[in-house]
């Protein structure tokens, strides 16, 4: 097994989710992959310090580390 592409695949989609908050962060709108729904950031978690990015249908649905 490759784990070094592993690896890599997982450092994208960190940065993918970065960069989808600074965006969500800048009032920017962004649409879900799957539905092409728009993608709402929900702060209103109960783990403080996280949002909820996701879609109205729910194919979205990730937690981000805010502040990071
Ligand atoms: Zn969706």
């Amino acid at each position: 097994m490759d784990f070094s592409n592993l690896n890599k695949k997982a450092s994208d989609s960190f940065y993918k989710q970065r960069n989808m908050l600074k965006q969500l962060a800048q009032g920017k709108t962004l649409k879900c992959e799957k539905c092409n729904g728009v993608l709402t950031l929900d702060l209103a978690t109960s783990e403080s310090g996280k949002g909820l990015v996701k879609c109205k249908k729910g194919c979205t649905d990730i937690a981000l580390e805010l502040g990071a």
